[in-house]
């Protein structure tokens, strides 16, 4: 595990801190990797690339622009200084879409990639969240957008694919998959269709070669 030192980050509204290491974690020894394209495992970590400010309740990205300081880790006192920056929930990733936080592509395409994917995670471990209606049907909305967001972009095949199987729309996902015929593709294509013939729209682990 390779960790850099600690970024603060400064909320652009009330200036209240947080801190984020620069390096995240990027061994996957132990990692499973899932059918829309996120990875969890013990010694990974993806570092997060927006805030919501616990003082003044406003999103902000931890990026150049609002960074204010490092600190070597051997620097950092017994008492952190400041919080760690956490991961939006649900319902603050939601808030942040629904408010067009995002101000470009990228943007958005970070923050439904996020909802997207925690949504499939939460789901998948039982937790409360995935019964919530409210967010079950921004779930559905935010693959659409996904899928639009993805129209005319190279190697996005099998994620369109994927999002198709999530909203249940197995022929298209089906149609889709059937394009993926490059040799890499062909495992995952394999465990999707398998998952379409058996009427799961949900997120499936990935097993072997990829
Ligand atoms: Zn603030």
């Amino acid at each position: 595990m390779i960790i850099g030192p600690l970024l603060i980050f400064s909320c652009p509204h009330c200036h209240t801190s947080v801190m984020q290491a620069r390096h995240s974690s990027n061994n996957d020894i132990g990692a499973v990797y899932y059918s829309d394209g996120s990875l969890r495992g013990p010694m990974y970590a993806k570092g997060n690339k927006v805030a919501r400010c616990a003082k003044c309740a406003s999103f902000y990205w931890l990026n150049k622009d609002n960074q204010v300081a490092s600190i070597d880790w051997e620097d950092l006192p017994d008492e952190c200084p400041v919080p760690f920056a956490q991961a939006l929930s649900l319902s603050a990733c939601k808030q942040a879409l629904e408010s067009s936080f995002f101000q470009n592509r990228e943007e958005e395409l970070y923050l439904r990639n996020h909802y997207w994917q925690l949504f499939n995670h939460t789901r998948r471990l039982k937790q409360p969240d995935a019964n919530n209606k409210s967010l079950f049907a921004f779930w559905e909305q935010n693959c659409r957008a996904l899928i639009q967001l993805q129209v005319n972009q190279a190697h996005s095949t099998l994620i369109v694919a994927e999002l198709h199987r999530n909203l249940g729309e197995f022929d298209n996902c089906r149609r889709l998959l059937s394009t993926a015929n490059s040799k890499d593709q062909a495992c995952i294509r394999e465990q999707l269709l398998q998952a379409c013939d058996a009427g799961n729209r949900y997120q499936i682990a990935l097993q072997g070669p990829r």
